[in-house]
């Protein structure tokens, strides 16, 4: 159903929704939104859209939505609706007094990869003046820390090396597990329209995604591997591009470091690196390894695009790096058509990760051990800054397990639905003194909430969010906050209430600080993105007007770097006990944990979650399509109808997490990446046997 009417006023804004950042005039009558009109010179998006960006935003005004400041003394008691003055006193005299008791580094914060630039900003900001800590972590820490963490290793950059716009020149496209048409379906098209012109695809993934064969689309390969395997494979495809003489050396040398090349070279051409090696280890084909790296390294300009299926593994990091190295190897960078390219999961995954939500790097990437940069902070802030990164998402649940971390706050986040382990999650919440959640309905970590602070959706705030391209926007205010506040107020707020002098009237003057103390933003400004539509940073006075493709004369770290990719096979293995590999993703109708998207139409394309299961396995079992049937993993178990198809492969195993009843997230495990901890969503051994449902 299409809300229609005439529409009396409107605004320009970017989507609250996934990391493409698409364009909408969102058209209004009085407070109510009539209709998202997609952008005709929105520049991610070109006038196209998606059915969650044009249609999924009932949400906002949601029945279900809280718009009264809640609080308890314990989880158990009902909630006391309060003033927002009482909430907030609440709020931080508890803090204050766990702080007291138990040290300043008992309490953390978690931001928002669904909030603006601004609000992220001023949530670390809150954290590192006011708790005088540095525990502050994002939810890119369970989607991608790893490119974070990768990229810069090898460009000196923590983001994608292209704009969108790009691919269009692509002969060659390589995607390693990203699922674009479902998770960025705006991108997901673009990408189609270019493959359809005749740019071949190379797909690297253990389901058959939509681009493997679809109308009109077929890849040229498809590198079904097994789960885990991916730093198999893309070493292997490295060995075939040094030991045919694929390599660009005119571009290593003049780039990158070239005795480092030199011994990863070495490394890569190593027998047990080939493809024939690998096969036994991934599944897949020798030849087509081959035929696929000899297409990369000389189809033309060759672009690779990855997602979640290289970052959530425990060699998540690793993998990054290898993609970075074949990208250098080939000289696949600088240009249009080319680039190693993260597609960032939420609408502002990049800009959170930009706003220094990490718990050791201050905005802009800065490390917080580095003296200069932190003065620069201490300086704009008038405090003295901790210099010891503070805790992970992971260790704050650890640690408040181990009765040392007491308090969080958390914007914008459900950590109890998205996070793995669900079991270990809820025990360090259950463990904490204070847990603040500030969201637009109680979700499942409010279940462990003893403040609540009701949150205002994308079209009752005014500030900026940036997209996988590092594309700033902004977003505009198209009706007054129904919770009376923007998030980044009730943050100035909480702040006020720790003792802070903060004063600002608009995010327009926050973007200004982040301007001052952020050299990769030094050029950004309100102003400026009004009169240019979005810049894609570093805008600064070097690059006034952004720059859409980066590493072009040279890498932000002067030579680019290779790192030796070794292959460990994750601890998550097979057995008698746990047969089949589960591995997760997302479906084109909802988001993330659907806490917006199951409160809209949208939910009737897919009310529930489902376990996509081979027909061998399924007959194995006795299941038929449809049945209900329990997985169980080494830490939990969970029920989810069958849904056979040849999608995935003997042995593989898949889901959903979108609906908080059939709980997949109990079953994944605290496996991690050995860099960053993001979590290993990609690959738990599971059980899957018939059952009488949940
Ligand atoms: Fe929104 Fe992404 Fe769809 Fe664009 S592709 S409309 S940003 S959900």
């Amino acid at each position: 159903v299409i809300e229609v009417g005439q529409p009396e006023h409107s605004a320009v804004t970017t989507c609250a929704y996934c990391g493409v950042g698409c364009t909408f005039k969102a058209e209004m009558r009085g407070e109510e939104i009539v209709r998202m009109v997609p952008w005709k010179d929105g520049k991610a998006n070109h006038g196209h859209s998606c059915i969650k960006g044009r249609f999924a935003y009932g949400y906002a005004l949601h029945r279900e939505r809280i718009l009264n400041p809640m609080i308890r003394d314990t989880i158990d008691e009902p909630w006391r609706v309060v003033s927002w003055e009482e909430a907030i006193a609440f709020t931080a005299r508890r803090f204050k007094e766990i702080q007291a008791k138990y040290g300043k580094n008992s309490v953390g914060v978690i931001t928002s990869s669904r909030c603006t630039n601004e609000e992220s900003y001023l949530v670390q900001k809150l954290t590192r003046a006011g708790f005088g800590n540095n525990n502050t972590d994002t939810c890119a820490r369970v989607c991608h820390s790893p490119t974070g963490y990768g990229l810069n290793q090898a460009f000196g950059t923590s983001a994608g090396t292209q704009d969108f716009d790009s691919v269009d020149d692509s002969d060659v496209i390589v995607v390693i597990g990203a699922n674009p048409t479902d998770a960025h379906p705006v991108f997901g098209s673009r990408m189609k329209k270019r493959l359809r012109e005749g740019a071949k695809l190379i797909v690297v993934d253990p389901r058959r995604t939509d681009l493997v064969k679809s109308p009109h689309i077929k890849a040229d390969y498809h590198l079904a591997l097994k789960p885990g395997t991916n730093v198999a494979i893309v070493t292997a495809l490295a060995h075939v591009i040094v030991t045919e003489g694929l390599a660009n050396e005119a571009y290593v040398r003049e780039r990158c470091d070239w005795d480092e090349y030199q011994d990863w070279a070495a490394f890569v051409a190593e027998e047990r690196n080939s493809p024939e090696a690998v096969e036994k280890l991934t599944g897949v084909p020798a030849a087509d390894i081959r035929a696929a790296a000899r297409l990369y390294a000389t189809g033309g300009n060759a672009a690779i695009y990855y997602g979640l299926g290289v970052t959530e593994h425990s060699q998540g990091s690793t993998t990054v790096m290898g993609i970075a190295n074949l990208a250098m190897a080939t000289g696949n960078l600088g240009r249009r058509g080319v680039g190693v390219n993260p597609l960032r999961g939420q609408n502002n995954v990049q800009g959170s990760c930009d706003m220094g939500s990490f718990p050791h790097e201050l905005p802009g990437y800065q490390h917080i051990s580095g003296e200069k940069a932190r003065a620069a902070f201490e300086a704009e802030w008038g405090v003295t800054l901790d210099p010891e990164p503070g805790l992970r998402i992971p260790n704050m649940f650890d640690a408040a397990v181990d009765g040392t971390f007491k308090g969080l706050y958390v914007q914008g986040e459900d950590i109890l639905q998205s996070d793995p382990d669900t079991t270990h999650v809820s025990a360090g919440l259950a463990a904490m003194e204070l847990v603040v959640v500030q969201d637009l309905f109680l979700v499942e970590t409010a279940n462990y909430a003893h403040v609540f602070l009701p949150g205002a959706s994308f079209l009752e705030k005014d500030g900026t969010f940036t997209n996988a391209e590092r594309r700033i926007q902004l977003v505009r205010k198209v009706m007054s906050p129904k919770n009376g506040y923007g998030d980044w107020e009730i943050t100035q707020l909480i702040a006020k209430a720790l003792g802070l002098d903060w004063n600002y009237d608009h995010p327009g003057q926050i973007m200004d600080e982040i301007a001052r103390v952020t050299p990769s933003f030094r050029g950004v400004s309100f102003a400026k993105l009004d009169e240019e539509g979005s810049v894609q940073w570093p805008c600064n006075d070097e690059n006034p007007h952004g720059v859409p493709i980066m590493h072009i004369n040279g890498f932000a770290r002067g030579k680019g770097k290779f790192v030796i990719t070794e292959y460990v096979p994750t601890d998550e293995k097979t057995g008698p006990r746990f047969p089949l590999l589960l591995t997760t993703g997302r479906i084109l109708s909802q988001y993330n944990v659907g806490a917006q998207t199951r409160r809209t139409h949208n939910s009737e394309w897919h009310p529930e979650d489902v376990l996509e299961i081979h027909p061998h396995d399924a007959e194995n079992r006795g299941v038929k399509d449809g049945d209900w049937v329990k997985v169980q993993s080494r830490v939990g178990e969970a029920s989810l109808r069958a849904q056979i198809t040849d999608r995935v492969a003997p042995g593989v195993v898949y889901t959903t997490f979108h609906h908080p009843v059939t709980q997949a997230n109990v079953i994944t495990t605290d496996n991690s990446d050995w860099a960053t901890n993001c979590p290993e969503y990609k690959v738990t051994a599971v059980q899957v046997s018939a059952s009488n449902g949940p």
